[in-house]
């Protein structure tokens, strides 16, 4: 999956207005067959847009979505992208029909992409048993399942047509922590068993440590950082990325840097600040990012960030003790 350069805006106040504002702004990123890539951010940074976009669910403004190739703009390109990538949302309870028992709603996406399907019930089943659900769940209503259920049978039924690339959107959302565990341990599992890759969106850090290759940061709709998982973690480039890091709940609360920790709320996308958009929250603004944007620059291997004073950042006293911890 390749996204170039893409924007995204949406109308404000209706369709028939012209003021759009910008949902999403230049963002690119690819995701390799088997890659597992996270999108992180707090909310109101465009992940879900960005989601939505991929499976042509939300019109682009400029730029492209290709997968395998081939655009997504093209009808026959999204019937691909369609049949090889899956979607998991969010609420996996809401996302199933509650007229409809398990076995039908795992199955549905052959109907629904007019493929055949001779023996529904074995099939059933079968994409059960590769969630670790027993048979009997297949005659069960969504409303009959737990939350980790219902997680599982959204993931079986995102596996139905044998896909090459899962989008999941908040996969852990709303579940207890050994759920959340249960849940990651499956992910992991399918993508050494299918050779599965993941676009990964979540605020949830545990889940990009556990899962993902590769992290791309964004804030309000543009990505401030990217690069691979461990790097990231070790070293974050971005004082924002440094911020969520540091942010995340430890056993010894002494172990928090609050120096570091991040101020206040994500701006309203209809007063984005001027110059660099998080000197409004940023422990290291200073005179400089208040009126001039800073570009995404690489710095280093499959590395980038957004920032004037990334050497600054990467070097400061202590955030690699903070991030370690
Ligand atoms: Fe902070 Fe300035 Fe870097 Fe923006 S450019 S992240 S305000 S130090």
């Amino acid at each position: 999956l390749e996204l170039r350069n893409i924007s995204v805006d949406l109308p404000l106040g209706g369709f028939m207005t012209r003021t759009r504002l910008p949902i999403l702004l230049d963002v690119s990123l690819t995701v390799a067959k088997g890659e597992s890539v996270a999108l992180v951010g707090e909310s109101g940074s465009g992940k879900t847009t960005l989601a939505r976009a991929v499976m042509g669910l939300q019109a682009v403004t400029r730029g492209s979505v290709i997968f395998d190739g081939q655009s997504v703009a093209d009808p026959a390109g999204l019937a691909r992208l369609r049949r090889d990538a899956a979607m998991m949302f969010q609420d996996a309870t809401a996302s199933l029909s509650p007229r409809l028992t398990v076995g039908y709603l795992v199955t549905e996406p052959f109907r629904i992409h007019g493929q055949p399907l001779p023996d529904p019930e074995h099939v059933a089943r079968d994409l059960l048993a590769k969630v670790g659900l027993p048979p009997a769940i297949a005659a069960r209503y969504p409303h009959e399942l737990s939350g980790g259920q219902a997680r599982r049978v959204g993931v079986a039924r995102a596996l139905a047509l044998g896909p090459r690339l899962v989008i999941a959107d908040e996969p852990t959302a709303g579940l207890d922590v050994s759920v959340q565990a249960e849940v990651l341990n499956l992910m992991s599992d399918l993508r050494a068993e299918m050779g599965l890759a993941y676009l990964i969106i979540t605020h949830n850090l545990a889940l990009v440590r556990h899962v993902a290759d590769r992290v791309v940061v964004l804030y309000l709709g543009r990505v401030v950082e990217e690069g691979p998982t461990a790097q990231v973690f070790a070293t974050p480039a971005h004082p924002y990325t440094a911020s969520l890091i540091a942010a995340e709940p430890r056993p010894d609360p002494r172990q928090r840097r609050m120096d570091l920790a991040i101020r206040g709320e994500v701006p309203s996308i209809l007063r984005r600040p001027s110059g660099c958009e998080f000197h409004t929250r940023c422990p290291m603004a200073r005179d400089l990012c208040r009126h001039t944007a800073p570009a995404l620059a690489a710095i280093g291997t499959g590395r980038q960030a957004r920032c004037h004073f990334v050497d600054q950042q990467q070097n400061q006293p202590g955030v690699r003790h903070a991030v370690e911890h």
